[in-house]
């Protein structure tokens, strides 16, 4: 990573707002930072805006009993080693690990046993193997069996993950392994997720292999062997740190508790399509603003959108000082917008912008909201890792509430070392997306415009997260044993994987791509998780800076 010159990552702007830049990037979670590094790299200026008090969205940092920790994602998927490449180019290579082998375990009504091995989202590979009858018994492993037996007479082309299982591997599959598996990765029922987005390849593979099960195997032996996931020793918010130095140090402005109240196309600054058309050489140069086709109106956002902690230990999150020029009130001149502000901001800015941008009636579904209660707990029984990395929660469980609960002390080798003898830190998340197609671009655009949001996240209480905790870690816990406590609640948090959503993005995006100078980055058209959001965010902003320099657009892959 280069030495940074002056400003480093929170420290306040000191340099005056420019009044025009190439590019305004709308949004400073992982994807914005990432498209504004991309784009300064490439020559750009920009300007990156943030309506929070900090950088990362939903990859955020808090403190709870003096140990710093991840509020918000906590691992990435390893998948064409997208996110540690990013982590290396930043200086943070040697810090990639990954978590202890041990893996996670599920529970579900009448029992609790380590997760199956070979698996994808629960889906066993090996329906016979003893890890999976220890599940679901000799009834439901032969019932699961019959996958293999079964002609496979149709694959739909868009179809839902539960559908597909209960149908090929019975109802005990579903309940038992892919409805927590699911509920905890996607915060969604099986019965809603499209299975193109959330298990990519798997109905392409059932065609050549004839099975689910046998999908599954093909789709493992093209994964590593070992873990899926990677994390950053120290917490994943440490890329956030050092994605801002990276922006800061390549002159990215960023300005946080800004948010880009209006967007609009300039009328005045002669014809869109002139000022931007591709392979024109008078589109304007790499590093000025000439040609302004869009006006961002900027306000203050102080106070609002913050993501709110509490407890009974030390719990808010970093707030990075304010900025040295009060960005409120302004309107900024771009050759480009770039939003990555979430679905919300998404759907109110690009209906503003470019409605005939949505698809027609577009039917998104309801948002999941998500919990997250952090508990650090001294308790010896816990050393002994009793549920190995965790617990993935079966609906219906008598006495829970939480859908899963990360080990994380036991997970993660770094933050073990880190305590002191027999302190554990127990993380766990509530909020089970019963998602039903229905809420219209409009009604959600029109929540975000209210300030209100379209989900809330649940309400948990220490006294709640700490049954929760003793009952899948089958260790009770007790109220004096804990050091600290926080509740993080992430409302409107997840990015849609229910069905028909892929296709309802293409068209978005096709739309979008129509719009001279107008590109949206982020989970919610790239697909949950830092991975796909890295690498659509870093693909998004290389054809938008190619295309200011009058180049032609570069497909996206
Ligand atoms: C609790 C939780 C745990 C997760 N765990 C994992 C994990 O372990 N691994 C993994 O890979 N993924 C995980 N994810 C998913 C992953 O974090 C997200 O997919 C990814 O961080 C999304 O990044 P983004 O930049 O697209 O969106 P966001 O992080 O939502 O960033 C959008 C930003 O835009 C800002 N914004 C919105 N509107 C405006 C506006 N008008 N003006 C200015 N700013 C605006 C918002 O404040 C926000 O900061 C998790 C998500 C959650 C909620």
């Amino acid at each position: 990573m280069p030495e940074l010159a002056d400003a480093g990552p929170g420290e306040p702007e000191s340099s005056a707002l420019p009044d025009a830049v190439d590019v305004v990037v709308i949004g400073g979670g992982v994807a914005g930072l990432v498209a504004a590094r991309q784009l300064a790299h490439l020559g750009q200026s920009v300007l990156l805006v943030e309506e929070r008090p900090v950088l990362g969205g939903f990859v955020a940092r808090h403190e709870v009993a003096g140990v710093a920790l991840d509020a918000g994602a906590e691992s990435f998927a390893i998948r064409k080693g997208t996110v540690a490449g990013l982590a290396t180019d930043l200086g943070l290579g040697d810090d990639i690990v990954t978590p202890d082998a041990a893996g996670a375990w599920v529970t579900w009504n009448g029992g609790t046993a380590p997760l199956p091995a070979a698996g994808v989202l629960g889906i066993p590979g090996s329906p016979l193997a003893d890890d999976v009858r220890r599940i679901l018994g000799w009834g439901g492993s032969l019932r699961a069996y019959l996958d293999r037996l079964m002609p496979l007479v149709r694959v739909r082309t868009e179809t839902d993950l539960g559908d597909i299982v209960r149908r090929r591997m019975g109802q005990r599959v579903l309940d038992r392994l892919v409805t927590p598996v699911v509920a905890g990765v996607h915060s969604a029922d099986p019965g809603v997720v499209d299975v193109h987005t959330v298990a990519p390849g798997l109905t392409q593979a059932m065609t050549t292999q004839g099975s689910l099960s046998g999908a599954v195997m093909a789709l493992r032996e093209q994964a590593p062997a070992g873990s899926l996931v990677q994390g950053i020793a120290g917490g994943v918010y440490r890329l956030v740190e050092a994605l801002e130095a990276d922006c800061r140090y390549y002159g990215v402005q960023i300005r946080t508790r800004t948010r880009a109240a209006t967007v609009a196309r300039a009328v005045e600054a002669g014809s869109v399509t002139d000022a931007a058309a591709p392979g024109d050489p008078d589109a304007g140069g790499t590093t000025s603003a000439a040609d302004p086709v869009w006006r961002i109106e900027l306000e203050s956002a102080v106070g609002e959108s913050e993501s709110e902690s509490e407890g009974e230990g030390e719990s808010e999150g970093e707030t990075a000082p304010q900025t040295a020029d009060d960005a409120s009130g302004r309107t900024i001149t771009a050759r480009a917008v770039l939003l990555a502000t979430g679905f919300r901001g998404g759907l109110r800015l690009l209906g503003e912008i470019a409605p005939e941008v949505l698809p027609p009636a577009a039917s998104w579904p309801e948002p999941a909201s998500v919990t997250l209660a952090t508990i650090v707990v001294d308790e010896p029984r816990l050393d002994a890792h009793p549920r190995g990395t965790g617990v993935l929660v079966g609906e219906g469980t008598p006495g829970v509430a939480a859908k899963a609960l990360t080990h994380s002390s036991a997970k993660w080798r770094w933050l073990a070392d880190s305590l002191p003898a027999h302190r554990h830190v127990l993380r766990l998340s509530y909020g089970r997306g019963h998602a039903v197609a229905g809420a219209s671009g409009a009604e959600i655009a029109g929540a975000e415009a209210s300030g209100t949001p379209a989900s809330v996240a649940p309400e948990v209480t220490l006294a709640t997260a700490l049954h929760d905790a003793g009952t899948l870690l089958g260790v009770p816990l007790a109220p004096g044993s804990v050091a600290g406590f926080a509740v993080t609640p992430w409302n409107d948090s997840l990015a849609f994987a229910t069905v028909g959503h892929k296709a309802r993005v293409r068209l978005l995006l096709a739309g979008v791509e129509a719009v001279p100078g107008l590109e949206v980055a982020g989970a919610w058209v790239a697909g949950t998780g830092l991975a796909a959001t890295v690498e659509q965010a870093r693909v998004t902003a290389s054809g938008l800076a190619a295309h200011l320099r009058g180049e032609r657009r570069a497909p996206q892959g």
